[in-house]
């Protein structure tokens, strides 16, 4: 069976009744995944996409859990070699070494750490510790590293095995909470491994960003939870965090870097009225009329002519995009990424082809399915004298 139903909210572990059914999308492939033919591209299998809302912690999340060896078997990428990535880190670490240039030998663990793009910038005279189950994280180890990685999962039983109970003055997550199935148990052992008064820093999309600009094109399997300050706070008070602090950086559209310590007693959080409520909402409407947008009007017309359309950029949004409007049959969608070209979207199998293609086979429109880096992607195609679509406008 390639996914269930959650049967309790991953957050607060209240029970799967005090969900609500905010957005139900059609069925769409895993959106991390590009086919290698044509023939399995069209065979791949469709899987429902529920998103609910939690009454409990106000935590947004999809219904259907993807069992982690399918969902990430295909997902396995290194940081390192993403140039926005690696600049993002590069900022977070100096971030940091400014925020605790006081302390000597901090105790930092990562929960994450990926190939160690954040740690490997981090002073050496630190202790740092690096926790990621992944092949990625493993390989970057063979080479000469200054942390320590534990290649599993973070867990209650790894905090006591290792001896961590009250050992980490930091513990930090970037963009892991959103692919971890039971994130209620990972918030407790972080609560175990932390020093009273310890930092838990949290880098996680934003969910207001996501809703004020109608992304549904973000919402996908992979994407298991998405948060907003207060579904944090909601889900961290009763295990002895406060709030310190909360900063916007842009990163994938809008990201929250949010800040919260360890007390020595547990608390509660005030409830206070769901404000993100409307927006959800309005991100209801936004994917009902989906096809009335400016840019998939133009598209549709321009097919009916018998115009050769295009997309750009081949990430899993264009996944979601391109599955969720499937009377738009582009005939390919561009990809700069060398692994990716000559494979194929799922299901709606259209061909992913390299940027030359855009001038070998001029479409008269082209669709930025990667809106994010719409203006990168102008300026490296300026021969391409078709019209450039927009699938969002940024926030
Ligand atoms: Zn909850």
């Amino acid at each position: 069976m390639i996914c269930a139903s959650i049967t309790q909210c991953r957050g607060c572990h209240a029970a799967i009744d005090r969900c609500e059914v905010v957005l139900t999308m059609d069925p769409m492939p895993l959106a991390g995944v590009f086919c290698p033919t044509e023939a399995t591209a069209l065979a791949a299998p469709l899987i429902p996409l529920t998103w609910v809302l939690c009454s409990e912690c106000e935590l947004v999340q999809v219904a259907e859990n993807v069992s982690d060896a399918t969902l990430f078997s295909h997902y396995n990428y290194s940081s390192s070699s993403i140039a926005g990535l690696v600049q993002h880190f590069v900022g977070y670490a100096e971030f940091l070494k400014a925020r605790y240039s006081g302390s000597d030998r901090l105790s930092f663990l990562e929960i994450g750490c990926n190939d160690g793009v954040l740690l490997q910038r981090l002073p050496q005279h630190w202790n740092l510790v690096g926790v990621d189950p992944s092949d990625v994280a493993l390989r970057a180890t063979t080479s000469p590293v200054h942390y320590t990685l534990h290649n599993q999962p973070f867990t209650l039983g790894l905090v006591l095995d290792q001896h961590l109970e009250g050992k980490i003055d930091v513990i930090s997550g970037s963009n892991c909470l959103a692919h971890i199935s039971d994130l209620r148990s990972v918030f407790e052992a972080v609560a175990l491994a932390l020093r009273i008064g310890g930092d838990f820093w949290l880098e996680v999309h934003d969910l207001a960003s996501l809703l004020r600009g109608c992304q549904w094109d973000t919402i996908y399997h992979e994407h298991k939870v998405e948060w907003s300050e207060q579904s944090l706070q909601r889900c961290l008070a009763p295990l002895g965090f406060s709030h310190v602090q909360t900063l916007k950086t842009p990163m994938h559209g809008g990201a929250l870097r949010i800040c919260f310590r360890k007390e020595s007693h547990r608390g509660s959080s005030p409830v206070q009225p769901n404000v993100l409520r409307p927006l959800l909402n309005r991100l209801q409407e936004a994917y009902h009329h989906r096809y009335e947008t400016k840019a998939a009007r133009l598209l549709i017309k321009s097919k009916q002519q018998g115009h050769c359309i295009a997309a750009y950029g081949a990430a899993g949004r264009a996944n979601v995009y391109l599955n969720q409007l499937q009377e738009l049959r582009f005939d390919y969608i561009v990809d700069e990424a060398p692994l990716r070209v000559n494979k194929f979207i799922p299901r709606v199998a259209t061909p992913i082809v390299a940027q030359t293609r855009l001038l070998e086979q001029p479409a008269n429109d082209c669709l930025i399915t990667a809106w994010n880096y719409r203006e990168d992607i102008i300026r490296k195609n300026p021969a391409y004298s078709g019209t450039w679509l927009t699938a969002f406008e940024e926030d």
